[in-house]
């Protein structure tokens, strides 16, 4: 799908930035659904090094880009060029979607949300006064945190390679959310007792992208009822995923997530919900 031969001079301009951005399937789903609502804007990859985001920001200012997605690896460092921030930006400490009012750059986080959103309806999983162990501690652990919060987790477990990152988004998140517990550990204190009783359990890390194993997660350990959410959507079936099936527990990837993000961030741009599946189905023919 390409709306290229519909641009006319007052068609509104919509982007990604990232890097690298060419793996994104953000371009194709919003496209989409720019199309399916007979919206006049086109919505595009933009390549920004990390040393440029500062110019960048300033530039889709001034060329009056209407709103943006923002990925690695600038979720949190563009936090300084924004105007103002919603409440799901403020508790995520992370941005992934920006709104440009009257050129006024406002930061959000759908991620969190299309998270949740996802759980409930691809996993038939509440959050509410659930036990989670949440995997990564990077951007997209942030957003996925505040917006199990939001939605009354009773527990959360954050387990990361790098000990200090779990730690210190646990120790940020407990000043906001004083009721749940929150606690952060190192995988080698895996046993029947800390994952016997986990309702979900989320991987937040990139690890499964390239085939890689989480090492140290004895599965096996969990009981029958738990689940297993995994945000790498490419490849569809991570090692993770295959062997929570295995143990025949309910698993998914993340394409529910990126499809709810996209909707959400849609909606914040447009006023309007897109089209009912539209950004599923153009991910699904993409991603076969
Ligand atoms: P970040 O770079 O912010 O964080 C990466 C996380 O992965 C960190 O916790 C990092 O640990 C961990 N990690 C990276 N490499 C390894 C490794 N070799 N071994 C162990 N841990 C590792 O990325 P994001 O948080 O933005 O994204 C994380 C994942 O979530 C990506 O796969 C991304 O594609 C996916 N995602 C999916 C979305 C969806 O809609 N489905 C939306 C957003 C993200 P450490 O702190 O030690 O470096």
């Amino acid at each position: 799908m390409n709306n290229a031969s519909k641009i006319t001079g007052a068609t509104k301009i919509y982007g990604i930035i990232g890097y690298p951005v060419s793996h994104s399937l953000s371009p194709l789903m919003q496209n989409a659904a720019l199309c399916a609502a007979e919206i006049d804007g086109v919505y595009l990859p933009f390549t920004v090094k990390p040393e440029h985001l500062s110019d960048a920001v300033s530039g889709l200012r001034a060329l009056q880009v209407s709103g943006f997605n923002v990925t690695i690896p600038h979720k949190t460092s563009i936090i300084p060029f924004l105007d103002e921030l919603a409440p799901t930006a403020v508790q995520a400490g992370a941005v992934n979607t920006v709104v440009n009012n009257n050129g006024r750059l406002a930061g959000h986080n759908t991620d969190g949300d299309g998270l949740v959103k996802s759980l409930k309806e691809d996993l038939q999983f509440d959050p509410k006064d659930s036990k989670v162990l949440l995997i990564g501690a990077g951007g997209a652990a942030r957003g996925a945190l505040a917006a199990l919060c939001r939605a009354g987790v009773r527990s959360v477990t954050v387990c990361n390679r790098t000990l200090g990152a779990a730690s210190s988004l646990v120790s940020d998140f407990k000043v906001n959310f004083p009721a749940i517990e929150l606690q952060a550990v190192e995988k080698a204190s895996f046993s029947s007792s800390s994952l016997g009783d986990l309702e979900l359990i989320i991987n937040a890390t990139s690890l499964g992208m390239a085939g890689e194993k989480i090492e140290g997660l004895p599965l096996a350990l969990l009981s029958d009822h738990a689940r297993v959410y995994d945000m790498v959507y490419n490849p569809a079936i991570t090692p993770l995923l295959f062997d929570a099936k295995e143990l025949g527990l309910m698993a998914v990837n993340g394409i529910g997530m990126l499809v709810s993000q996209g909707e959400l961030a849609f909606s914040l741009w447009h006023s309007i919900p897109p089209k009912n599946a539209v950004m599923r189905a153009a991910l699904e023919s993409s991603l076969v």
